[in-house]
C-alpha cells in the first residue's frame, strides 16, 4: 500500500464543501499522499497539504485519476460531485465511478460518506 495515494476531486459547486472537509480532516490527511484534479489541487495546496495536481477535470483530470485507479495507485477516492450541475466531462466522471466499482476502490461522493471512509481507513491502518 505504500506510495498509494488518496484522490480528491470536487466539482465547482462543491469546492466550498471540499475546503471545509479538508479543514476538518487536516490532521488525518497530513501524512497521506494526495492526488487531485487541477483546480481542486490548488485548493488542497491552499489548505496546507501537499498534492500531486493533475489536469483540470474538464481537460482530462478525472480520466488521469481513473487510470491511476486501474493501475492500483489509489487507496480511495473522495469525489464531491455536484448533483445539480451539468458537466462537459460527464463521461469521464462516469468512467471514474465505474472503475472504482470495478476495482473495489473505496469511493465517497459526499462529505458525510468521505468522513466515515477516512475515519474507518485510519482506524484500520489502511492509510499509514
Ligand atoms: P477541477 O476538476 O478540480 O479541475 O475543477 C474537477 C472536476 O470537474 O472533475
Amino acid at each position: 500500500m505504500t506510495n498509494k495515494k488518496i484522490a480528491i476531486i470536487a466539482h465547482d459547486g462543491k469546492k466550498a464543501e471540499m475546503v471545509a472537509f479538508l479543514k476538518d480532516h487536516l490532521t488525518g490527511l497530513s501524512n497521506i499522499e494526495i492526488v487531485a484534479t487541477g483546480t481542486t489541487g490548488k485548493f488542497v495546496r491552499q489548505a496546507g497539504l501537499e498534492v500531486d495536481a493533475k489536469l483540470s477535470g474538464p481537460l482530462g483530470g478525472d480520466a488521469q485519476i481513473a487510470a491511476m485507479v486501474v493501475e492500483e495507485q489509489i487507496k480511495a477516492v473522495v469525489f464531491f460531485r455536484d448533483p445539480l450541475g451539468k458537466h462537459p466531462h460527464e463521461p469521464d466522471v462516469q468512467m471514474l465511478i465505474r472503475l472504482c466499482d470495478l476495482h473495489n476502490v473505496p469511493l465517497a461522493t459526499n462529505p458525510a460518506a468521505a468522513h466515515f471512509m477516512l475515519k474507518g481507513m485510519i482506524e484500520e491502518g489502511k492509510l499509514s
